[in-house]
Parts: structure tokens; sequence; C-alpha cells
């Protein structure tokens, strides 16, 4: 590259987008932010702001196959895939399977590694430099079960976790323990596992907090501009929106979540990105869990925010501008009625659907495209939240240097 850029585009106000504009400031360079809606209005909003390196782990597995062909069967599936899939809907479903072996599990869990170490100091780095919301510690995190067995997958998949070198530290909980430990739980739980070192956030305020923080340092974030195209060039790039109006940035960084494969497809980045929908809501809960609490079986994420219970959950393929279908809702609600005490799940608020950016080897897309000026941040699936800074912190640190670091090698966008 000639003369490191001064002046760079993020497409995408998510938190990987936003996250990649602030470490890119912290290096002296100005950002202009793109965003076709507002800032969050993607998968960053409505998740349940886990930032769990100790589970952060790529999607394709064997159980997780198994998993997913067994709830396509079942009505109340937690996992929807549409009868009529698309050509690309088919070609992500090859992938994926194709990588849900234990081996590539096993070399996609050791690209983790490095990252993942550093996630949570990558948090700290912000809240240093000014973004306020706070990240909070889990005590616990809690994961539950209806019997002892259930709990054995999820113990030898931390075990293989922390095998392969990421620091994990857990323990199981057995019978009355696990309600004594969080009086949230039903009697029905019979069994736990507590996630020691880990984290939560509340994601509207945080994105909040780090859109400001990304303005305070006189960063651009332009609302309600929906960028079509982006023309390469050699020591530029120019961002093209649906009016047909062009701006030319230094460098170019593609953070558009779900959509990624629309704009980056054009520059080399073969890997699609496809949306696996989640869904949540809030409800009142008394009492109100301590910490995170996960329900592995009916894969369901509850966090507590804001003195409510937010319930995560749901694989749905479909297109991310599609409707949020209310039966994925009932379907979540109806998983968590045994599990919970205390909770209201007819007084709900926040309905949310969102893409998560699913890539079918399970491991996230950062650092350069074919062409040399433009870069991608995205595809981090289930994990986009608890990666998101660190993500930001290595692809501003590729930009600069016009080289990605040895920790983003697995992540290649040209891969
Ligand atoms: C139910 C659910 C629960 C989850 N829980 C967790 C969790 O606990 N922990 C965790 O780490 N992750 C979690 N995730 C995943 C996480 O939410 C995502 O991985 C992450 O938010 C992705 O961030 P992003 O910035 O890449 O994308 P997004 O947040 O989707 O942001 C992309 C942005 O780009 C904008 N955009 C798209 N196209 C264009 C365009 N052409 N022009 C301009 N702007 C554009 C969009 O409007 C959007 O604002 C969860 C996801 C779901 C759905």
């Amino acid at each position: 590259m000639s003369s490191a850029p001064q002046d760079v585009a993020v497409v995408g106000a998510g938190l990987v987008g936003l996250a990649t504009a602030w470490f890119l400031q912290e290096a002296g360079v100005t950002v202009t932010v793109y965003e076709r809606r507002h800032v969050a209005a993607g998968a960053s909003w409505g998740n349940a702001g886990w930032l769990t390196p100790g589970l952060t782990v790529p999607l394709p597995e064997p159980a997780v196959l198994r998993y997913g062909l067994r709830a396509l069967l079942s009505p109340a599936s937690p996992v929807y895939l549409p009868l009529r899939a698309d050509p690309a809907l088919w070609r992500f479903l090859r992938g994926f399977v194709a990588h849900s072996t234990h081996r590539r599990w096993r070399r996609g869990l050791a690209a983790y590694v490095p990252v993942n170490q550093r996630a949570l100091e990558a948090f700290d780095v912000l809240a240093a430099g000014g973004v306020s919301v706070p990240t909070r510690a889990a005590t616990p995190f809690l994961a539950g079960f209806r019997t002892g067995r259930e709990a054995r997958g999820m113990l030898t998949e931390l075990t293989a976790i922390r095998d392969a070198g990421q620091d994990v530290r857990f323990r199981p909980v057995l019978n009355w323990r696990a309600q004594a430990l969080e009086p949230a739980l039903s009697d029905r739980v019979r069994a736990a596992i507590v996630v020691e070192g880990q984290r939560y956030l509340d994601p509207p305020e945080y994105l909040r907090s780090l859109g400001m923080a990304v303005r305070a340092r006189h960063g651009r974030i332009v609302e309600n501009v929906d960028v079509t195209a982006v023309r390469p060039g050699a020591t530029s790039a120019t961002v093209v929106r649906s009016t047909g109006q062009q701006y030319r940035h230094d460098a170019v960084v593609l953070a558009t979540g779900a959509e990624l494969t629309r704009l980056a497809g054009a520059l080399g980045v073969r890997q699609p990105v496809q949306a696996g929908r989640g869904y949540s809501f809030s409800v009142p809960a008394d009492p109100l869990p301590a910490g995170p609490l996960y329900f592995p079986g009916q894969r369901v994420a509850c966090t507590p925010l804001r003195g409510r219970l937010r319930i995560a959950g749901m694989m749905e393929f479909r297109r991310p501008d599609d409707p949020l279908d209310p039966r994925r809702i009932a379907a979540i609600v109806e998983a968590v009625r045994p599990l919970l005490t205390g909770v209201d799940l007819e007084d709900r608020a926040d309905e949310w659907v969102g893409s998560r950016p699913c890539t079918a080897d399970g491991l996230p897309l950062i650092g350069p495209t074919a062409a040399p000026r433009v870069f991608v941040a995205g595809g981090h699936g289930m994990w986009g939240i608890a990666l998101g800074p660190i993500t930001g912190q290595l692809l501003a640190e590729t930009v600069l240097k016009g080289e990605a670091p040895p920790e983003l090698a697995p992540f290649d966008p040209l891969r």
C-alpha cells in the first residue's frame, strides 16, 4: 500500500462497524460511517448481549447438525428452514454440512482461541477510552438442563474448548443446588453448569454509547444512506449510495452484517454470508436472574436487562427483510415456560427479529478483499457482540498497515 489511509469510510453501524471506526480513530484516522437506517438497526440491537469467549466456537459441528436436522421435523422447532430454499441458501447449507465434522470444528476452535483470549480486553480499551456504558461480570453465567445426562454434552464441549487452549473455567451443579444458585430456575431444571469469567452488556445502550463516543471524536455517522456499491481504486475507494451520490475515501470497510455478500461479493469474497434470523423479547421477572441463563436443549438465551428479562432464540434461515413471524416468538415462549419461575411470559415488550451473519465454515470474514483499499469485517454469526471490539481493533491495524496480523489469517475473507 502506498501511504496509510487517513480518511476511512465504514459501511454499517452495528457493533462491528462502530468498533472498527473507534479503533481507526484511536490511530488518528478520520472516519465516516454510512448506515442504511440508524445505529444498531441490525443484529446488534436485540441480541442476548453475552460476552462469553468461553463459549465462542464455530457453529458447524456434528451435534449441531444432528440437532438441526431433528429440529426441522418438529413444528415447535428452534430451527426454521423454508421448504423452497433459494440457490444461495442451498450453497450455504451444503458448505455448512461439509464443515460439520469434528476435525473441522477443532480447527475452527483453534482459530478462535487467540481472538477469544483478547475479546474482553478490547472492551476494557473502549471503556478506558470513553465508552461509558459498562460491561457486567456474569456472576453467575448459568446453563440449565432437565437432566444430568443432558448436561454431559455441554461438559464435553467445554472440555474440548479448554483442551484447545481457551481459558474457560466451569463446574457442574446438580439437583436442588441449581435453584439454590438461581431461584428463577423452576424445579424442572435438574442440572446446571456454571461458567466463570464471562460478562454481558445491554446491547441497545452499549451501541448508543459507542456511537456517541465515535461522534465525540469528530467521527461522522451518516444515517439513512443505503450503499449500493463500492468502486475500488489503487489508492482510494468510492462509496456509491442509492441516490447515485459518490463519496471518495482513502479506504472503505464493509461491516454490513448479514448483507455482507451483497457488496463484498463483487470484490473477490466468495464465502456467502447467510442470515440466521433470531428473535427476542423482554418480560417482567421476579426474581430477576442475577446473570445470563442459557438453556442449550432449547437453544434459548436469557439476559437480565434494565429490570426485565430479555429472552432470545431461534435460527431461521430466511431473508433479513422478511417480516417477524409471531409463531417463532410463541415457540420460544413455550420452550422456556417450564424452565423459569416468576416470569410473566404474556407481558412481552420489544418483540424483535434480527439476522445473525452466518458463514458456512463458522468463521468470520475479517481482512482485505481483492481490492487494495477495501476491507471486510463481519460474518461472526452467533458471536459478533463478543468479538466486535477485538475485530475492530485488529481490522484497524490491518487497514493502517495494509497487512493482516497473524491472528486474522484463518479469517481471511478471500479463503
Ligand atoms: C437472537 C440473537 C441473539 C444473539 N446473541 C448474541 C450474544 O449474546 N453475543 C454475541 O456475541 N452475539 C450475539 N448475537 C449475534 C450478534 O448479534 C451479531 O453477530 C452481531 O450483532 C453482528 O454485528 P454486525 O455489526 O456485523 O452486524 P449488524 O449489527 O447487523 O450491523 C450491520 C449494519 O449494516 C447496515 N447495512 C447493511 N447493509 C447496508 C448498506 N448497503 N448500506 C448501509 N448500511 C447497511 C445495517 O442496517 C446494520 O445496521 C445474537 C444474534 C441474535 C439474532
